[in-house]
């Protein structure tokens, strides 16, 4: 199972943007480029930074 990653910058500011999509086992610490914040943001898929899952969004 997949699920979206939503820059979390651009959630603050009330926008989604999908930035990729991750496979539900994937552990680890990515850091997709957002076209919005034209920068990479650091997305952690584990711990409590991890994204909710759900939403899509952290
Ligand atoms: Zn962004």
């Amino acid at each position: 199972m997949k699920y979206a990653i939503y820059c979390p910058s651009c959630a603050k500011a009330g926008i989604s943007r999908k930035l990729m999509e991750v496979d539900s086992e994937a552990r680890g610490v990515i850091f997709p480029y957002c076209k919005g914040c034209h920068q990479n943001v650091k997305i952690c898929l584990e711990g409590s930074d991890r994204p909710d899952r759900k939403a899509g969004i952290y």
